[in-house]
C-alpha cells in the first residue's frame, strides 16, 4: 500500500462535469470553491473535501460546505432522517471550529439551492459528491444548466475506495468480472489520506446560523411512523468507535470470527455493524480497508472476507446503479433471468399476501415474521435474514414486479442503511438474479435461486432467531412506553 503525501487527489478520482468559461488571459474564475456535500458526510478521509480545499488553497479562494435537505429524500423516515441530521450537526461543529470552513445548510431542492447559492457567492467551482442513483444525477444535470457559464462543476468518488468509472467502464455482470478489475487499481487507489491542510483564505461573508434542534423535531415529527433507534449511535467518532473502538470495535474485538458467525442470524454482532455509517458516508469504506489490512496478519481469513464484502461487492452494486439505469425495476434484470420469471409470473402460489400483510409480518412463516420484526424494530435486518426474507417475498406475491416493488419498498421504509446501491442490488439479486446464475427450474421462482425454511434450519438455530426478535421487540415497545410516559408526565407538569 503506498503512502501519499501530496495534498491533491489522483486525476482519475474526479471528473469535470461541466468545464467553466475562461477569463481573457486564459485563468479560471477566482471566486470561491464551494463543496455540496451529501453522500460523504464526513469531515475526516474524504477525497471530496481534500479536493475541494486543495483546489481553493491553489486559486487562493475561499471554501464553503453547502449540505442540501431534500424534502423526504427517496421517502426518507424519522430514523433515517434523525440519524443523518445529527451526525451533521457534529460535523458542523468539527468543520467550522476545527477546520474554519463555513458550513451552510440549505432545505428544498438542490437543483434550486445550490444554484442560487453559486451565485450570491460568487463561485467559480462547485466540488460535489458522487453517487449513482437516478434522481441525484438528474439533480446534477439540472445544476450544471442552471449555473452560470464561468462555473466549474467536479464530481469526486470518495465513497468507492476504486472510483466507480474507473474500477469498470460497462455494466458487470456478476462479483467475478469486476473482483480481477478492482484488484488491479488497489494499489493505485488504496493508499493513506494525507493531513487536511485548512484553507488558506477566510470566507468572509457572514452566514446564518443553524437550529438543529428545531430541524431535527420537525423530521422526527414528519417520519413519526419509522421512529429513530437508540441502539445505533450516529456520527463519525461513533463510526471510528464501531470499527475499532476498544470496547466493542470490529476490527478490534469481533473481527475474529467474522467468516464463521457473519451467516449466523442469531450472532448479529457476528457482523461489522458499519452498513449505517457507509450509507450516510459518516465512515469512509476506504479508512475502513486500511484498518483492516493492519490487522491481516492476525486474521487472514476474516480480513479477506470482510474485504471482499466491503469493496468487491459493495463497489459492485454501485457499478450496478451506475450502468444500468433501471436498477431498481424488473427491467434492470438479464434476459434470461427476466424470461423465466415471466415464464413463472402466473404460477399457482400457496400464499398471496397483500403489502400490508407483509409490512405487519402477518404471514404463515414465523421465521419471515421475525425477519420482518427485526427490520421494523431494530431498524437493521440481519444480512443473511436479508436473504430469504427477499425471496419470500417473491414466493407470496401476484409476480415478479410487485415482489420487487414491496421489497424495495419495506427495506427503504425501515432499514437504517436503506435507499443505498447495496439495497436495490440486493433486491435485484434475491429476485431477479442479477450477479448470480440460472438454477435448477421450480414453479414460481424459475431459475432464480431458491432458498426455503428448511434449509434455514440446517443453517441456524431458527427458534431461537425467533425467540431472540421477539425479546428484541418487548425491549424496544418497552423503553418506548417509558419514554411515552415520561413526555405526558413532563406535559402534565408544564
Ligand atoms: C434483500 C437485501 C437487501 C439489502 N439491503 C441493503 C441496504 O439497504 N443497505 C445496505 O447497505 N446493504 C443492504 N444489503 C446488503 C447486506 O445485507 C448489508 O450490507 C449488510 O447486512 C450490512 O451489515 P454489516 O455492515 O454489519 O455487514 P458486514 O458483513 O460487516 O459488511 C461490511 C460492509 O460490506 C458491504 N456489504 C456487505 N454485504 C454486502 C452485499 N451483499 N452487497 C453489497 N455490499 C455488501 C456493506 O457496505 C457492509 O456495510 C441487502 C442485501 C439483501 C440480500
Amino acid at each position: 500500500m503506498a503512502a501519499r503525501a501530496s495534498n491533491s487527489v489522483q486525476p482519475g478520482r474526479f471528473r469535470v462535469l461541466k468545464e467553466g468559461t475562461r477569463r481573457p488571459g486564459g485563468e479560471v474564475g477566482g471566486g470561491p470553491v464551494v463543496y455540496w456535500m451529501f453522500r460523504d458526510q464526513r469531515w475526516r478521509d474524504n477525497w471530496a473535501l481534500i479536493h475541494a480545499v486543495d483546489q481553493a488553497n491553489r486559486a487562493d479562494a475561499p471554501l464553503a460546505v453547502a449540505f442540501n435537505l431534500f424534502d423526504r429524500f427517496l421517502g426518507a423516515n424519522a430514523r433515517q432522517l434523525g440519524f443523518m441530521l445529527r451526525g451533521l450537526q457534529q460535523l458542523h461543529r468539527e468543520i467550522e471550529g476545527s477546520l474554519g470552513i463555513p458550513f451552510f445548510l440549505f432545505e428544498g431542492e438542490a437543483d434550486e439551492t445550490i444554484p442560487k447559492f453559486l451565485k450570491e457567492c460568487g463561485a467559480s467551482l462547485l466540488v460535489t459528491d458522487f453517487s449513482p442513483l437516478r434522481t441525484i444525477r438528474q439533480c446534477k444535470e439540472k445544476i450544471c444548466e442552471r449555473v452560470d457559464d464561468s462555473v466549474t462543476v467536479h464530481e469526486v468518488d470518495a465513497h468507492n475506495i476504486v472510483p466507480a468509472w474507473v474500477a469498470s467502464q460497462k455494466l458487470e455482470y456478476s462479483a467475478k468480472t469486476i473482483r480481477g478489475k478492482i484488484n488491479k487499481m488497489l494499489p493505485e487507489y488504496l493508499i493513506d489520506f494525507p493531513t487536511l491542510q485548512p484553507s488558506s483564505r477566510r470566507w468572509d461573508t457572514t452566514h446564518r446560523s443553524i437550529d438543529w434542534d428545531n430541524l431535527i423535531a420537525d423530521v422526527l415529527r414528519k417520519g413519526a411512523e419509522v421512529p429513530e433507534l437508540s441502539w445505533c449511535k450516529p456520527g463519525e467518532s461513533a463510526a471510528l468507535e464501531v470499527l475499532m473502538g476498544n470496547e466493542n470495535g470490529f476490527l478490534t474485538k469481533r473481527l475474529r470470527n467474522y467468516s464463521a458467525d457473519r451467516n449466523n442470524p442469531l450472532k448479529p454482532k457476528g457482523l461489522s455493524g458499519l452498513s449505517p455509517y457507509l450509507h450516510f458516508g459518516q465512515i469512509s469504506a476506504q479508512r475502513c480497508a486500511l484498518e483492516a489490512h493492519k490487522v491481516r496478519k492476525s486474521y487472514p481469513q476474516a480480513v479477506d472476507a470482510f474485504l471482499e464484502e466491503l469493496i468487491v461487492r459493495r463497489e459492485l452494486a454501485d457499478n450496478f446503479c451506475f450502468y444500468q439505469p433501471h436498477y431498481d425495476s424488473l427491467k434492470g434484470a438479464w434476459e434470461w433471468a427476466r424470461k423465466t420469471l415471466m415464464d413463472h409470473a402466473s404460477d399457482k402460489r400457496e400464499h398471496i399476501y397483500t403489502r400490508e400483510q407483509l409490512d405487519k409480518a402477518l404471514t404463515a412463516d414465523p421465521l419471515w415474521n421475525a425477519s420482518q420484526l427485526e427490520m421494523v424494530y431494530h431498524g437493521k435486518m440481519h444480512g443473511f435474514m436479508r436473504m430469504y426474507w427477499a425471496k419470500k417475498i417473491l414466493e407470496w406475491t401476484k409476480g415478479p414486479e410487485e415482489a420487487l416493488e414491496t421489497a424495495l419498498y419495506l427495506n427503504d421504509k425501515y432499514e437504517i442503511d436503506g435507499r443505498d446501491p447495496n439495497g436495490y442490488v440486493g433486491c435485484m439479486w434475491s429476485i431477479c438474479g442479477v450477479h448470480d446464475q440460472g438454477w435448477r427450474e421450480r414453479p414460481i421462482f424459475g431459475k432464480i435461486r431458491y432458498m426455503n425454511y428448511a434449509g434455514c434450519k440446517r443453517k441456524f438455530d431458527v427458534d431461537g432467531y425467533i425467540a431472540y426478535v421477539k425479546k428484541l421487540v418487548g425491549e424496544v415497545k418497552k423503553r418506548k412506553a417509558e419514554t411515552d410516559l415520561d413526555k405526558e408526565a413532563k406535559r402534565l407538569c408544564c
